[in-house]
């Protein structure tokens, strides 16, 4: 997967290296891959690369916050350098050369859904550069000029990350959900007392004592796995159903045995087969589904059959054992001593942040609303917003505490989310002293202060006067809060992903897995490089295999037992396309908010595919035919201007046999056909983004639609209001 990078061939040495701090060397040697380190020796470094067409001696400097190479291509007898601005939080690159503004992109280009990202020191790769004439130039020399490249200001950790741009400014309406959104729960303790009140509930079912021994373990179950009822495993899968990671109980299938089971390793989506552990709160009964499945089939008083267990006249299937478990969960959740548990110790199960007033204040100092819409009931959730609320302090260090309300401009509980998207249940009034609910349905307006319980999204929102693009609903929930409020109501949506500070903490921690596997793959890459489809001779690659496998092993189980929650090495999850789908932003915690001013335009990145992201912009592509001019002159354009358009010869042939055309169809426009073409669209018309609003896009469709021919001119005054 990152045989890519490394594709060009040529190995050669890069010497005279100064002054390099001795905290680089490692991260130089690790992630300054295709150049790496292959020895360090009293300070000097013998960098190898495989820069293609570059066959020269190069200088390598760095300090703490500048890197420069000078790299020499005898070939062409070009010099250019290559110069990385570095610190601690952010990586960036600069460019130089006589070609450079061809360069940064593809610097930034390879960064994109690769294994590179802002929070290594170093972000870059070269590739294959062609240069065409000699620029000396040295790291401080004045030869050096800047090309400007995405930078990553915002550490890491306090990021929002994004995948359809927004723009903050849009937002009217800032939505809340309260469970692991303004309230996360703490881990693994909370998980923890979930697992053990439901392992109570299920031996009161009649479930055997020895399931007590069973202990909630933080690094097997991850979110987003599904549960195949049929056959009791729990399968992490890909965004269509192919499975990355089967395991039965507690034993993890081989592939030959997920073959036996999943004809071509693949199961659709069938409801009623197939659970999605969507949320933070079925991490309990993940592990749990695990031991109980591992319990029964190795128990000896048990013997296992391919979709249960048996014991005697007694059958008991895995769906069985199944319903049990979801029953018992519910229970615990509604009837049960979970809620009680937790508000009997917020301190142990409740995070608490000082930040949150601010945010909430903040929001609405810029003009925004803000409201809260939770499942929980009012009795809970006020428990839970006053604990988190509870500082002595108000929106800002010298401001008095306020009530938790008095941050909500709207306030809805009981909202049965994913229901409240639909249908939706009656609105009613909660009387905030006793907890009860007021009787008959609310016919509104929602008064600031006061609390409401069920309802729908349809009346919610016309009390509150909200257009769809107008909310963003902010929740850790990718089905009930996320998928739901964007299909049905076109809501935008930020999703709380509390397991991001792991993910990224393995993405950069674990770098070395990374830049290991990314040489793995130059070294395949240079096994096959002078072959071709006249050799017969076979390279041995298991060795490479080998270690490919092993590197990726050890990968995957630094995030825990069942991977990472976003992919399996290249592929991504199910979770993880769900994520891309619905979620517009998404963060660790929405508190990052406040590292970003409200006038924020979120850009999302390039979702590059692997034809865009392992070939390097300024890699020489010539195609032998000419290429279709796409671009084609507008009729004013070709009669009075054409002249303009005879860039290249070929240019010059289409743009002739274009005023071809253009000649005849004036003469057939006489006739009957009100357009003998569709002509070439002159302002943005195609989504790139989906945070243009009409009122940015109307003035340049006025302006053209006055200089355009007739089809634009309609299409200026169809667009939408
Ligand atoms: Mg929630």
């Amino acid at each position: 997967m990152f045989g890519s990078i490394c594709k060009s061939s040529k190995i050669i040495l890069i010497r005279q290296i100064s002054s390099i701090p001795s905290q680089y060397f490692w991260k130089l040697r690790n992630l300054c891959c295709p150049l790496y380190a292959s020895n360090v020796l009293k300070r000097k470094l013998f960098l190898r690369s495989n820069i293609n067409n570059i066959g020269s001696c190069t200088s390598l400097t760095l300090s703490d916050s500048y890197c420069t190479a000078i790299v020499i291509n005898y070939n062409n007898n070009t010099i250019y350098t290559k110069s990385y601005i570095t610190n601690t939080t952010t990586a960036t690159t600069r460019t130089s050369s006589t070609d450079h503004h061809h360069h940064h992109c593809a610097l930034t280009a390879m960064s994109q859904k690769r294994f590179f990202h802002d929070g290594n020191i170093f972000n870059y790769s070269m590739q294959e550069q062609s240069f065409e004439c000699v620029t000396p130039t040295s790291p401080n020399g004045s030869g050096v000029c800047d090309v400007p490249v995405k930078k990553y200001y915002r550490k890491a950790a306090h990021r929002i990350f994004v995948n359809r741009s927004l723009h903050l400014e849009n937002i009217k309406f800032y939505g809340f959900d309260m469970d692991y959104t303004l309230a996360e729960y703490k881990s693994p303790q909370y998980e923890q007392l979930g697992f053990d009140l439901v392992k109570e509930r299920l031996v009161s079912m009649g479930y055997p004592k020895e399931i007590m021994q069973f202990e909630y373990d933080p690094s097997f179950p991850i979110r987003g796995l599904w549960f195949d009822t049929l056959y009791g495993n729990l399968l992490k899968v890909d965004a269509y159903g192919n499975i990355l990671v089967c395991v039965h109980g507690f034993e993890f299938l081989k592939h030959s045995q997920v073959y036996e089971l999943y004809p071509n390793k693949f199961l659709k989506l069938d409801e009623s087969r197939v659970y999605v552990l969507n949320t933070l709160f079925n991490l309990p009964e993940t592990y749990l589904l695990a031991c109980l499945v591992d319990f029964f089939t190795n128990s000896s008083e048990y013997t296992e059959d391919r979709t249960g267990v048996k014991a005697g006249e007694l059958f008991m299937s895995f769906n069985s054992i199944f319903q049990d478990v979801r029953r018992a969960v519910d229970w615990v959740h509604i009837q049960g001593d979970l809620k009680k548990r937790t508000v009997e110790n917020l301190d142990y199960y409740v995070k608490k942040d000082p930040r949150l007033p601010m945010v909430l204040a903040r929001i609405r100092e810029s003009g925004a609303k803000v409201f809260l819409l939770t499942n929980s009931d009012y009795n809970f959730s006020n428990k839970i917003m006053t604990y988190i609320f509870d500082f002595p302090h108000g929106a800002k260090p010298d401001e008095p505490h306020r009530d938790w309300k008095t941050y909500f401009d709207v306030i809805v509980v009981d909202a049965r989310k994913p229901l409240f998207f639909g249908e939706g249940t009656i609105l009613r009034q909660v009387d905030t002293e006793t907890g009860a609910l007021k009787i008959g349905t609310h016919m509104g307006p929602l008064q600031p202060g006061q609390v409401y319980s069920g309802g729908s999204c349809e009346v919610f929102t016309n009390f509150i006067n909200a257009k769809g693009k107008d909310v963003l609903y902010i929740g850790d929930h990718i089905f009930g809060d996320i998928l739901k409020s964007k299909k049905i109501r076109g809501w935008r949506t930020f999703l709380v992903v509390p397991e991001l500070v792991q993910e990224l903490h393995v993405w950069t921690d674990k770098c070395q897995f990374f830049a290991e596997l990314q040489q793995l793959d130059c070294q395949l890459g240079e096994m096959y490089k002078n072959l071709d489809s006249s050799n017969k001779e076979k390279p041995d690659i298991s060795k490479l295999r080998a270690s490919i496998r092993d590197v990726t092993h050890k990968m995957d189980m630094a995030y825990g037992m069942m991977g990472s929650l976003f992919r399996s090495g290249s592929r991504q999850t199910f979770f993880s396309s769900q994520v891309v789908r619905y979620a517009d932003l998404y963060a660790a915690t929405f508190l990052n908010f406040i590292y970003y001013p409200f006038s924020y335009m979120f850009r999302a990145p390039a979702m590059l595919l692997p034809h865009e992201s392992t070939v390097a912009h300024e890699q020489r592509y010539q195609i032998e035919a000419p290429m279709i001019q796409r671009a084609r002159p507008t009729k004013a354009d070709s009669t009075t201007a054409s002249g303009s358009h005879v860039a290249t010869d070929n240019g010059a042939q289409v743009v002739k046999e274009v005023e071809k055309e253009v000649e005849t169809t004036t003469d057939e426009k006489t006739v009957t056909v009100p357009h003998t073409r569709p002509s070439t669209p002159r302002t943005v018309t195609h989504t790139h983004d989906e945070d243009y609003s009409e009122e940015e896009s109307d003035p340049n469709n006025k302006s053209d639609g006055e200089n355009a021919d007739d089809a634009n001119g309609k299409e200026a005054r169809k667009t939408p209001k």
